[in-house]
């Protein structure tokens, strides 16, 4: 029987796992922590009864996700729950721009931009059911949907600040920036549109959710789809070289190409390793998990139903804080994203008692503690928002990095996401999953397409695998 070994049990390593066990190959997932899930973990960090996201929170992509949907991760106990407004980007004037799910009920939200939002982010939710396989993929090949894709990856080009201008009210272009900063680079950068188009075109297909019970379901149920197909999981063994786990017909890695260099020593061509190890990652996030006790007390009362909250205020700061951490320097106020997961799923909560989920985007291996950076950032949308706050954990670039590997000096995308990252990760190639060494793939978000919950890279890099044995 054909025999595979994955490194790593983020989604994308389990993704590639079930894949395998389903066709037929013997499989074991190896994982340096004492828990499976990587970015996809739940905690109760601060009371029993109350449950923390640790890393991931919401879930436009993993619902979207041709993988999962494949995979039918329903069947093994996952739900996807949705909260009324999927994102709420509030200003210093007390109003606050909307993600609602229908394209046309955010549209009429936004006033001025009505028409423009209808055409632009609409005929790309129109066209996401189509060309969500081909942009969840490397750029190198024939795309299934050639014209739809062309219409996205034109738009997708643009920097996100030039492409806002389309829009005439500064609170759309906020909310905009705000979705497009989720890639932690420039917005003023070619291809930095990418990221806002693709969550909002996700988006208004299939909502912003979170996982019910907390993202560790996710894993719950690919782990559970691993095991009915056969496939066992170790945890507690950190892999340092590939010859400490045994030989298989195929080794999947779930790690940074950086981190593969050391594992394959000299398998790895030379030229390869080279590349592999010059690998480049974003800026980092800086976490803050708190435990508040009643409501956060937004401004404008929409934000209390939104699941996401988006805080940075207009595109020009967003622009100007990402720019600064991009370049190693540390915001005034940097871009801040908060969840608000109870909303949708009230197992988290307990009474009262709330987790809100809450990272700052912080340069690359930032040393200092951005707590007070972010929660002034909620304060100056939510005035008294310290008086809720009865717990808090904080989670630095450096911890993000000794949890996880793959957090390189706390980049939690899997890399840089400029332009060239985006079409080359970690290398222009058709078949950006083979490592160059035989039998031997990456299937981390290093690879195309990139960070998220989506098992995206997952997928495709077993299935490289698969083709791989039957060449
Ligand atoms: C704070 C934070 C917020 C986020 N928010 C979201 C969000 O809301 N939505 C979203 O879609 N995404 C979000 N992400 C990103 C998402 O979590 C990641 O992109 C995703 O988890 C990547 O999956 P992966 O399988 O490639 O790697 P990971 O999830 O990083 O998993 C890699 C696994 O491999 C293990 N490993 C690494 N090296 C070794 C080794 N040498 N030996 C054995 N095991 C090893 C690690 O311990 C880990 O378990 C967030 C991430 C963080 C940290």
């Amino acid at each position: 029987m054909t025999s595979a070994v994955v490194v790593g049990s983020g989604p994308n390593g389990l993704t590639a796992a079930v894949v395998l066990a389903r066709a037929g190959v013997s499989v074991r997932v190896v994982e340096a922590a004492d828990r499976i899930g990587g970015g996809a973990r739940t905690e109760a960090l601060m009371r029993a009864d109350v449950l923390h996201d640790v890393c991931s929170a919401v879930h436009p992509m993993g619902a979207a996700s041709p993988a999962f949907r494949q995979l039918r991760l329903e069947e093994f106990g996952l739900r996807w729950r949705l909260p009324e407004l999927d994102c709420a980007h509030p200003l210093d004037d007390g109003r606050a721009a909307l993600l609602r799910r229908s394209v046309g009920e955010t549209a009429v939200g936004l006033g001025n931009d009505r028409e423009v939002w209808q055409d632009l982010i609409g005929g790309l939710a129109d066209d996401f059911g189509d060309i969500a396989d081909d942009v969840l993929g490397p750029m190198v090949r024939m795309p299934r949907h050639p014209v739809q894709l062309a219409g996205f990856g034109l738009r997708a080009l643009y920097p996100a600040t030039a492409l806002a201008r389309v829009f005439r009210d500064d609170a759309t272009r906020a909310l905009f920036a705000g979705v497009a900063a989720h890639s932690f680079t420039r917005l003023d950068r070619p291809g930095s549109a990418a990221a806002g188009l693709m969550l909002l075109a996700a988006g208004h297909r299939q909502g912003w959710p979170v996982a019910e019970g907390g993202s560790q379901a996710i894993i719950g149920a690919l782990a559970a789809a691993l095991i009915d197909a056969g496939g066992a999981i170790t945890t507690g063994m950190r892999v340092e070289r590939i010859d400490e786990v045994e030989p298989a017909d195929l080794i999947l890695l779930d790690v940074m190409p950086s981190a593969a260099v050391g594992m394959l020593g000299d398998r790895l061509p030379t030229r390869r390793a080279r590349q592999f190890a010059r690998y480049p990652h974003g800026p980092a996030a800086f976490k803050v998990d708190y435990l508040i006790d009643g409501e956060v007390g937004w401004s404008d009362r929409d934000c209390a139903r939104a699941g996401t909250v988006h805080l940075g205020g207009g595109i020009a700061e967003i622009a100007a804080a990402e720019a600064d951490a991009v370049a190693g320097r540390m915001p005034a106020r940097p871009f801040t994203l908060v969840a608000q997961q109870w909303l949708a799923d009230p197992s988290r909560a307990s009474g009262s008692v709330k987790p809100l989920w809450a990272y700052a985007h912080v340069p690359h291996g930032y040393t200092g503690d951005a707590t007070e950076a972010v929660t002034a950032q909620i304060e100056r949308f939510a005035p008294g928002f310290r008086s809720r706050i009865i717990g808090s954990v904080s989670t630095s670039p450096a911890e993000f990095e000794r949890g996880n590997p793959n957090y390189v000096g706390g980049d939690i995308g899997g890399g840089r996401n400029d332009l060239r990252h985006l079409l080359a990760r970690p290398r222009l190639s058709a078949n950006p999953y083979a490592t160059g060494a035989p039998g031997v793939f990456l299937c981390s978000s290093a690879t195309p397409p990139g960070g998220g919950v989506h098992g995206m890279c997952g997928y495709r890099a077993a299935h490289a695998a698969l083709s791989y044995l039957s060449r």
